[in-house]
């Protein structure tokens, strides 16, 4: 065991053992965010579409807006190793999107081995994980992954996250009876990263790609 993940088990380990307070306002709470901070959260299921080509596009739907504390929210899941606060977004996402359409798969959008190794888990894929547990969606996680080694996206321009992604993925099988794939991630921004997955999917000939997310602007 690498010391990384020693750390982090001791860290979830005393937060079992101690008596937890809220994350986002301080007073005491048995889960990681009192009932009070939880009402208040900026429920609106937003969605939007972009164009991949000229004949297909692609659905995004986010059960809420990127802004505060969301955004604390999501960088304490992905960036601070606070599993509590990621599975309860995973927890909210089950809860409240908007499935009208089925789809046959849920797709997390995968990391570069390397990121996966530093951060020890994809949130993605945790988030897909508790939506698939709730709603009975299956879910595939090694059909794709992340070949490119990319710079965060976070940190470049919108025109330089879409260069920075170009040829970062690769599907590795796919399941013929597949018509509608859901790509998860947790947040989406320019659409960069999504759009770049969704087409492959598209390009091997699956109709309907769709993406459910925790936050978008
Ligand atoms: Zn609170």
């Amino acid at each position: 065991m690498n010391l990384k993940r020693l750390i982090r088990l001791s860290h979830q380990l005393i937060s079992f053992i101690l008596p937890q307070s809220c994350f986002l306002c301080g007073d005491n709470s048995i889960n990681c965010l009192c009932s009070a901070c939880l009402a208040e959260l900026p429920y609106q299921n937003l969605f939007k579409n972009i164009a991949v080509n000229n004949t297909q596009v692609i659905d995004i739907q986010a059960i809420f807006p990127y802004i505060f504390p969301i955004d604390k929210l999501i960088i304490a899941a992905k960036f601070h190793q606070n599993l509590a606060v990621l599975n309860l977004l995973g927890y909210l996402m089950a809860e409240h999107l908007r499935i009208e359409n089925r789809p046959d798969v849920l797709i997390p959008v995968p990391l570069h081995s390397k990121r996966l190794r530093q951060r020890g888990y994809n949130q993605s894929l945790e988030l897909a994980k508790r939506i698939a547990k709730k709603t009975g969606i299956p879910l595939a996680y090694k059909i794709c992954k992340r070949v490119k080694e990319t710079l965060p996206q976070t940190s470049l321009s919108a025109h330089q996250r879409q260069s920075n992604i170009v040829d970062a993925f690769q599907v590795l099988e796919l399941k013929k009876s597949w018509r509608h794939v859901v790509l998860i991630d947790d947040v989406v921004t320019t659409g960069a990263t999504v759009t770049e997955l969704a087409k492959l999917f598209l390009n091997l000939g699956v109709p309907r790609v769709d993406v459910w997310c925790c936050a978008s602007h």
